[in-house]
């Protein structure tokens, strides 16, 4: 059987990096080489059916909504071709998590779409971009993959699931207590949990820009009312139409927030809430809602979409 064809979508970061000194892994220029230089960093892809396209060039610590409207029409195109079999995309690895989790919402896709990523940037004598590319690969050209999934360091994560856990080791990321979806082993895919599936909720088609602002604020100790006062005032003078609070345990809220809180909700503006822990999410009802096992940062994201998509999403 001929091997499946595989879009390669590429959005910068450190995969794509590049620092002044060879080996020099902490300062570095993230999204400096295009698409084409990445695919021929990995040998054993040569001659493989693939196509590339570089869809954006950004560190992902600056991702934007107007990237995900243009990275989520491609991946939509490539996916729809009946001769492709998956879509890789490479993208930083700070905001993985969230596009990871507008992918999913928006296209919740029949086929597998691949988000891959690297700690070390291309110029590293020991760069971890290369294995993770190949092995992103052979998850996309899996047959029976499908959904969005976060291929790093062999193992690949569910987009609700998947976290960056630390900020600089080559293991990353991590799927919590849910455990990774499946693992890539010498180009092999071993499955270990059912596939991601969802509904496809739809691209926004309004411009980027005018995609509604939702923000997320932080519950810390220490917090005083008067600033959780002015921080909202100062999100709805900006427009905000949704706040996510990412709370401390089970998504409780310093009480300086409740004011602020109520102001907010008579200005018509949604307040949700999440947690600052890594696992468990938010259980259990009363208070404000809250997106159970998502972070505050995909909460975010959720509460945009449910905004812009007129109350489909929640
Ligand atoms: N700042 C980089 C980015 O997210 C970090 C990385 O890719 O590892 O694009």
């Amino acid at each position: 059987m001929p091997t499946p064809l595989v879009a390669i979508l590429a959005t910068g970061g450190t995969i794509a990096g590049a620092a002044t000194r060879p080996g020099d892994d902490a300062s570095y220029v993230a999204a400096q080489f295009g698409v084409a230089q990445l695919i021929a960093a990995v040998p054993a892809l040569a001659g493989r059916p693939l196509e590339a396209e570089q869809v954006a060039q950004l560190d992902s610590k600056d991702m934007t909504h107007a990237v995900w409207q243009q990275l989520a029409h491609r991946c939509a195109h490539h996916l729809a071709r009946p001769e492709v079999a998956g879509v890789v995309v490479t993208h930083g690895t700070d905001t993985l998590e969230e596009t990871a989790w507008f992918l999913h919402r928006t296209l919740a896709p029949g086929k597998p779409l691949v988000l891959t990523a690297a700690m070390r940037p291309a110029t590293s004598i020991q760069a971890d971009g290369p294995q993770n590319l190949l092995d992103a690969l052979a998850l996309a050209q899996h047959a029976g993959a499908r959904g969005v999934l976060a291929c790093v360091q062999g193992r690949a994560h569910g987009p609700a699931d998947v976290r960056k856990r630390h900020g600089s080791r080559l293991d990353a990321f991590a799927s919590g207590e849910a455990g990774p979806v499946a693992l890539i082993e010498q180009g092999q895919v071993r499955q270990l949990r059912p596939w991601p599936v969802g509904t496809a909720l739809g691209v926004p088609e309004a411009r980027a820009a005018d995609w509604p602002a939702v923000i997320v604020l932080p519950s810390h100790a220490g917090l005083a009312t008067g600033m959780a006062q002015a921080l909202v005032q100062a999100a709805i003078a900006q427009g905000a139409r949704g706040l996510v609070i990412e709370g401390t345990g089970n998504g409780t809220v310093h009480s300086a927030w409740d004011g602020a809180i109520a102001a907010a909700q008579a200005a018509g503006v949604t307040v949700w809430r999440a947690t600052r822990c890594q696992d468990g999410g938010v259980v259990g009802e009363g208070g404000l809602p809250h997106a159970q096992g998502l972070s505050a940062a995909q909460a975010r994201v959720e509460l945009m979409l449910d905004k812009a998509l007129g109350g489909a999403a929640a």
